[in-house]
């Protein structure tokens, strides 16, 4: 495989160009003959193809993790450090590369694919502080002349398998900590938009990371299930929709992995009557919108106190009309879906909005659009007065489709958040400290905003949701990411001295 078989192009190609995996340092094909198509979503043509592993790829690529295992581990920390900060520079110069390969393969506009890169460089620079995060612990003379201290080591060959709708971000959320520690890895990327990962690989070997330490294969589910039951693999980083999220912590905690699977979401915003309502109508367009809503910390339904729903929902559309949906190279707002059936999904809602006495506000199925028109395309949609037990309040639709549910008071709209299944990111709008400190403890939501629609935690803190929305304890990221990807040893240790020995069968106790 040459570069510019993982570089973006405009729009399709007259041979498919294929994305390898990418194992052991270097383009890898495999053994199978199977492959999926890569989409431009913003031309909706298919622009390449990526390689599908079979179960003996992927046993090739722990293979290659497994044999760079001993050296990474036994690598001095200062050694794995300048690594780190080689590629953290590298990644920080060469960001509007990657971002063109995240709108070619995703369709997301620049300045959110930039925005993208910038959270999981965040990450990388997080992995730069390890030696920091995994020192260990020190106890002097718990005992007469006895010592107890601890240290964190390394799991051995770690899988990450990452969504489609952050092809750098998710990867980056995972990878540079497993690494940092001393970890080699095989990630299983979105067969949806492949490249960026193999691109990350690539660069990380510039600066310097040995190879076999980080693989990549594409592929489907035979892919993924190689990783779950390899016997090699000792954990699994998982983030997609939850039914495959618990598919994944069954079957690799069945398999004895350690596991943190990131599920889908549903984030409630509650607006109450004291609110800026401008910034609230801001909020609720930015949160539902961008990324055309394929994010799993998308504002989905806003959740408006009666008393100012009209007027939230007329200040809403308002600003939707001002939104352009198009070619994300053409600084629009708000690019293409993934798919065209994924764009026909999203689309179906607005039928069963209507059947079910919801009022359509903003119907995006047929939008302007600054693009080619075979592109997937769907406009920002605003639902009102949906019923909480309609498809449209229930199903996490992962597209441009704001829903509004109305309801009397704070007591309400806390109920309705927390008999929600899922319980990724919420957001409360009040000016009122004494609502929002309640909010806060009261609320069954793993991430929570004061006035902030997206409360992605920055990377010294830890990611991730309650209820359906995560299966496992770890976090991702964070504290707990470096938890994860390490395991705790506690020593106790005692250096003879003059005073020692003589016989004693009792349970250790400290004098
Ligand atoms: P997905 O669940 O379809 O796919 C995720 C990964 O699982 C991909 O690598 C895919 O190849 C693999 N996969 C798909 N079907 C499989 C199967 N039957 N068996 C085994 N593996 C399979 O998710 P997606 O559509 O790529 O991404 C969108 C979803 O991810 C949304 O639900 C979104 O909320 C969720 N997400 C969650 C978070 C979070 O932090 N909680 C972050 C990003 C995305």
């Amino acid at each position: 495989m040459t570069d510019t078989q993982t570089a973006p192009s405009a729009g399709g190609t007259a041979t498919a160009e294929m994305v390898e995996h990418w194992i052991d340092g270097a383009p890898a094909s495999g053994d199978s003959e199977r492959t999926g198509p890569v989409y431009n979503p913003a031309h909706g043509v298919e622009q390449r193809r990526v390689r599908f592993a079979s179960t003996e790829d992927v046993d090739a690529a722990v293979e290659a993790a497994a044999r760079a295992f001993p050296a990474w581990r036994d690598a001095s920390i200062a050694k794995r450090q300048q690594i780190m900060f080689r590629f953290r520079e590298l990644l920080a110069s060469r960001t509007e590369e990657l971002a063109a390969i995240l709108t070619s393969e995703h369709g997301k506009v620049t300045a959110d694919a930039l925005g993208e890169i910038a959270r999981g460089l965040e990450v990388v620079e997080l992995a730069c502080a390890m030696p920091a995060y995994t020192k260990g612990e020190y106890s002097e003379n718990v005992s007469t002349g006895i010592d107890v201290y601890s240290l964190r080591q390394p799991l051995g060959v770690v899988g990450i398998i990452s969504p489609f709708n952050f092809p750098a971000m998710v990867p980056l959320w995972f990878f540079p900590l497993a690494i940092a520690t001393g970890n080699t890895v095989v990630l299983k990327p979105s067969e949806k938009d492949p490249s960026a990962s193999v691109w990350l690989a690539r660069l990380f070997q510039e600066a310097g990371l040995p190879d076999g330490v980080l693989n990549v294969v594409h592929g489907d589910k035979v892919a993924v299930d190689a990783l779950l039951e390899h016997p090699t693999v000792r954990s699994i980083s998982f983030v997609g929709s939850t039914p495959i999220a618990q598919y994944i912590y069954a079957t690799a905690t069945a398999n004895g992995k350690r596991v943190q699977a990131l599920g889908g979401a549903k984030n409630h915003m509650l607006v109450l009557p004291d609110a800026d309502l401008d910034l609230a109508a801001d909020a609720a367009v930015n949160a539902g919108f961008g990324s055309a809503g394929e994010r799993c910390m998308a504002i989905s339904a806003v959740v408006a106190v009666d008393s100012i729903a009209d007027e939230l929902v007329s200040k809403i559309s308002e600003r939707m009309s001002r939104l352009v949906t198009g070619d994300g190279t053409r600084g629009c707002d708000m690019g293409p879906l993934i798919t065209r059936e994924h764009r026909d999904k999203v689309a179906g809602y607005l039928d069963v909005a209507g059947e079910d006495g919801a009022s359509v506000v903003v119907d995006g199925r047929d939008p302007d659009v600054d693009g080619e028109p075979d592109g997937f395309w769907m406009g920002p949609t605003l639902i009102d007065r949906v019923p909480t037990s309609s498809a449209v309040y229930r199903d996490e639709i992962f597209g441009p489709v704001l829903s509004v549910v109305r309801v009397d008071g704070y007591e309400d709209g806390l109920e309705l958040i927390n008999a929600s299944r899922y319980g990724n990111g919420t957001a409360i709008f009040t000016n009122d400290g004494g609502a929002a400190r309640r909010f806060q403890r009261e609320v069954t939501v793993g991430m929570v905003g004061i006035n902030v629609p997206i409360p992605v935690p920055v990377a010294y803190h830890s990611f991730g949701g309650w209820k359906d929305s995560l299966f496992g304890d770890a976090k991702a990221y964070g504290p707990r990411g470096f938890d994860f990807f390490t395991q705790e040893k506690a020593i106790t240790s005692r250096w003879l001295d003059p005073s020692h020995g003589g016989l004693n069968l009792g349970f250790p106790q400290h004098d």
